[in-house]
């Protein structure tokens, strides 16, 4: 629930189906980043806000209607809040670029888009079948799926209600019961969100969102005795470290995490196509996406000439006003990130890279106030360089020349993030080569960045565990339990088993 109050917006937390206010009292500025202004005031919660909303979600798992109604029944909920969503995507969308910037075009599909996870999920919440087993003892043992009870998602800024619902949807549909933390910077729509759930007819504490930095309250989520399930995206080290808090407990955990994606062109490729995939890759988003392309490997035999097509098509993409339908690159989300981005073109200079474009902040007028800086092009660049291996979350790209489809498999894969990777080719039976041999969770041939409800995303090595989307997404919320009925007249020697 948002209360005008003067010139800031004041957000009220929800927990058990009650808008409430931090117990500590305190609020944080979430800033607008086009105009470097605080435009909402954020409740600030603490471990007793935690320990208050893990209550209200254990308790509608164990003893509200949620546990004992049938799945087709909250299928309907569920559904019911994707059409929702759809119905207020606008509304979601304007609040979503007061808080990151991203441009409202893309947020208003965004938006809409997210619907679907609802609808993907609601319609699969009364299809998770059992499974007889073909077991070699008197008895029939059969397995069924089981929600596990509270689960906690943990979102980052960059796309808050996207990322939000791609833990929601599923965990809702496999029977549990929630609790979000969305990021300190931009919690607005996960509380707006809350008002389209009461109106869905969630029953209380199924759904509930606490706000405020991840020390003070994400991580007493993490380590509550009655948390059984973490789902988390966001930085590797973060997740990392949650992960063993979640370990000593052994609460289960799905992480989506950082990446370092190359994106490899082939001298064959429709080159049109693929200078518009690399920058849809690194500066759609303002490149602040875990999937963002910001390894470009380049076949020697075309390095200059798509460079040039790259820089020409880039130099004439539209920084500025997030708002303006004609903006093509949006202001970055917050200055912690743009001081970031900076420094990570300071460090890629002293390395020795070539900068070929951008590095600063772009010098029109619109782009005076706001966390802003230039698409960012080097050349030049060596795989064992800090801008090559390390996430900058920004408009950075970093350009590598390769020769054989070999060495480009062999720098691809020299990265501790697995995550994604691009291929761009005309020769399809190179490209399966490519996709067989590049370790990464989503490999993208002649396209980049898609994501769909139905099509399962995670990461290789460092970039995560466990899988969003898809029927696979569902099963990181549930887990077996077999069931034996003995079919034997009489048990014969309890003493021995076997
Ligand atoms: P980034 O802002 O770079 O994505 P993080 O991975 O730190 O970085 O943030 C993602 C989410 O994790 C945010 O919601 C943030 O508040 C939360 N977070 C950060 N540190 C912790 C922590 N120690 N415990 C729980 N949550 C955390």
């Amino acid at each position: 629930m948002m209360v005008e109050t003067g010139e800031l917006t004041k957000l009220q937390m929800y927990i058990g189906g009650e808008w409430v206010a931090p117990s500590g009292g305190e609020y944080i500025e979430s800033v607008d980043p086009f105009t470097a202004k605080p435009w909402a005031l954020v409740p600030r919660g603490n471990a007793q806000d935690a320990d208050r909303a893990i209550r209200a979600a254990d308790a509608a798992f164990r003893d509200g209607p949620w546990g004992r109604m049938h799945p087709s029944d909250r299928g309907v909920i569920i559904h019911r809040l994707g059409t929702l969503i759809e119905k207020h995507a606008d509304e979601l969308a304007e609040i979503e670029v007061r808080d990151n910037g991203r441009l409202l075009a893309e947020m208003r599909h965004q938006i809409r888009y997210v619907a679907k996870w609802y609808y993907y999920y609601a319609g699969l919440a009364d299809k998770i079948e059992g499974v007889v087993h073909p077991c070699d003892k008197p008895a029939l043992s059969f397995s069924r799926s089981e929600p596990l009870g509270v689960c906690v998602g943990i979102v980052p800024w960059n796309a808050p209600l996207l990322l939000f619902s791609l833990k929601a949807a599923p965990a809702l549909a496999a029977g549990n019961t929630l609790v979000m933390k969305p990021a300190e910077h931009t919690s607005a729509t996960a509380l707006k969100l809350m008002e389209l759930v009461e109106e869905a007819g969630f029953p209380p504490g199924v759904v509930n969102v606490v706000t405020g930095y991840g020390k003070e309250v994400g991580e007493p989520l993490v380590t509550h005795p009655l948390t059984r399930h973490l789902g988390f995206t966001g930085s590797t080290a973060t997740g990392a470290y949650l992960y063993s808090l979640a370990a000593k407990d052994v609460k289960r955990a799905s992480l989506e995490l950082g990446g370092k994606s190359p994106n490899i062109v082939f001298s064959d490729a429709n080159l049109d196509n693929a200078v518009r995939g690399v920058v849809g890759g690194i500066f759609g988003a303002t490149g602040q996406t875990c999937i963002a392309g910001s390894r470009l490997l380049l076949h020697r035999k075309v390095h200059d000439e798509f460079v040039d097509r790259l820089t020409a098509f880039t130099k004439a993409a539209r920084v500025g006003d997030p708002r303006n339908e004609r903006t093509q690159i949006g202001p970055i989300a917050n200055q912690m990130q743009y001081e970031r981005v900076l420094d990570y073109v300071r460090i890629a200079q002293n390395e020795g890279a070539d900068l070929v474009l951008g590095g600063k902040r772009p010098e029109h007028d619109e782009c005076a106030r706001g966390f802003f800086v230039e698409p960012t092009i080097f050349t030049g660049v060596h795989n064992e360089m800090r801008i090559a291996r390390e996430e900058v979350f920004g408009p950075v790209l970093s350009t590598i020349v390769f020769d054989e489809p070999e060495e480009a498999i062999a720098i691809a894969n020299d990265s501790e993030f697995g995550l994604a990777a691009g291929v761009w080719t005309s020769d399809m039976k190179l490209a399966l080569r490519m996709s067989d041999r590049l370790q990464a969770g989503s490999v993208w041939i002649n396209t980049y960045r898609d994501i769909s409800y139905t099509t399962p995303f995670g990461g290789y090595k460092q970039s995560g565990i466990g899988r969003e989307n898809g029927i696979e997404g569902i099963r990181e919320y549930l887990q077996t339990k077999a069931v034996w009925i003995s079919t034997a007249e009489e048990i014969a020697n309890p003493f021995v088993i076997g």
